[in-house]
């Protein structure tokens, strides 16, 4: 069986990539809980090496790797870099499980690497399944791998899921984010802070201006899609705005089943990386029906927040339109979160640079990073001429 390659009597040996992010920092402190569980053989970080040093001090990794600074990095002699300091890290069979909780596209070529090695997968970035999912999904079956989702909403699908044949539908559900009863014209106006601002999760600054569009959705839709292997027009997105059932499939027989909890990312954490087993670990109280006064589902508003439509698009066309999508979005994610275009300027250019793209079918993975960096360049490039200034 699948689940034996882990020798239940050791501890599990786990490295993070982006252990000083939201993901990661909360992957410690279940980890912490579970210290008689799991041992530490790597951990990375981009550049807070502040955060990275009390990391070191308390859970003694054998190998660091940072992208800047490598100079401040005191208490482990075995300081990696880069892109190459990852590779090395994701190398590294000593592993039984690798947390990918860096955010954005670093995530996709480590994550390969380790599937390449035979170690599973705790999946935190979306990226790597929205621009290279065909690819990673096959390379993890080929090789053994299982890729566990961390995703909140992934992760409550693969907890309802016995047999994926006889699933009907998945059901995401979507917290709405902070503009879900504002108007357009609010969301138009709306400043970094404003959009920051989410009601439920405190999450890094990336998926948070794309929870705010919905564009995290979007990217959702398609980690499903690849992740469960379901067609487009049977994943659907339903608005609840307390966050309390994460998500939910309905069988053919019209059977649904749903996962209810608290909304606290400790817990798909923990699962993800448990698998399959589950402890009590961080829990920090039972939940109770009662104290829940009302759970709300609504449709979602696709003129309000169009990104939904876009996503449902690229995933249809397939190929490179979702790196097109996916690269067009965090160029413009970034520029908004610089102060040079106003969010709905997001949704603007992500839809210009995708429409103008040229799809290749199957893309191999170097055609996908080809992509990927030829469509920032052009995002950048249109940033610049048509809208920085004009919208400060
Ligand atoms: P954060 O921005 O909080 O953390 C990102 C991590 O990646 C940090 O450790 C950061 O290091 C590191 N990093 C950034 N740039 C680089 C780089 N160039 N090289 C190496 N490491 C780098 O993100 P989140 O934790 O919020 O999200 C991580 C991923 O998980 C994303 O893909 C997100 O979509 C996904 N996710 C997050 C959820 C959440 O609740 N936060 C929920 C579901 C999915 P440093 O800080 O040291 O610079
Ligand atoms: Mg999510």
């Amino acid at each position: 069986m699948l689940y034996l390659k882990y020798n239940l009597v050791m501890k599990k040996r786990i490295s993070i990539l982006g252990s000083t992010g939201s993901i990661g920092t909360q992957a410690l402190e279940v980890i912490e809980k579970l210290s008689d569980k799991f041992e530490i053989i790597s951990l990375s970080a981009g550049g807070n090496t502040d955060l990275l040093n009390k990391q070191i001090e308390k859970f003694h990794p054998k190998s660091v790797c940072v992208s800047s600074h490598p100079e401040n990095v005191q208490g482990c002699k075995n300081v990696l870099f880069g892109s190459e300091g990852l590779e090395e890290i994701c190398s590294n069979q000593e592993n039984d499980i690798i947390l990918v909780a860096v955010s954005g596209k670093i995530g996709l070529k480590p994550t390969i690497t380790a599937i390449k090695n035979g170690i599973d997968i705790a999946l935190a970035n979306k990226e790597t399944l929205v621009m290279a999912g065909d690819i990673v999904m096959k390379l993890a079956k080929d090789n053994n791998v299982n890729i566990v989702p961390v995703d909140s909403e992934h992760c409550a699908i693969h907890q309802c899921i016995k047999d994926i044949s006889q699933v009907e539908k998945l059901i995401i559900t979507a917290s709405g984010g902070p503009f879900l009863n504002k108007t357009i014209e609010d969301m138009k106006s709306a400043t970094v802070e404003q959009a920051l601002a989410h009601p439920r999760w405190n999450m890094g600054r990336k998926i948070t201006v794309d929870s705010a569009t919905l564009m995290n959705k979007g990217l959702e839709i398609i980690e499903a899609h690849h992740l469960f292997n379901m067609p487009y027009d049977k994943i659907d997105v339903v608005v609840h705005p307390q966050s309390v059932v994460h998500s939910a499939i309905e069988y053919v027989d019209g059977s649904v089943i749903a996962q209810i909890g608290l909304p606290s990312m400790h817990i798909p954490i923990q699962y993800a990386i448990c698998y399959p087993e589950r402890y009590e670990g961080i829990k920090s109280k039972s939940f109770s029906f009662s104290e829940i006064a009302r759970l709300d589902f609504q449709a979602p508003d696709f003129e309000k927040f169009p990104f939904l439509n876009l996503a449902y698009s690229a995933g249809r066309t397939g190929g490179t339109a979702t790196v097109a999508l996916n690269g067009a979005d965090e160029e413009a994610v970034f520029a908004f979160l610089n102060g040079e275009i106003k969010l709905y300027d997001i949704y603007e250019i992500a839809e210009k640079i995708y429409s103008s793209h040229n799809v290749i079918k199957n893309p191999t993975i170097d055609e996908i990073f080809e992509t990927d960096k030829e469509i920032r360049e052009k995002t950048k490039e249109l940033i610049h001429r048509s809208y920085q200034c004009l919208s400060i």
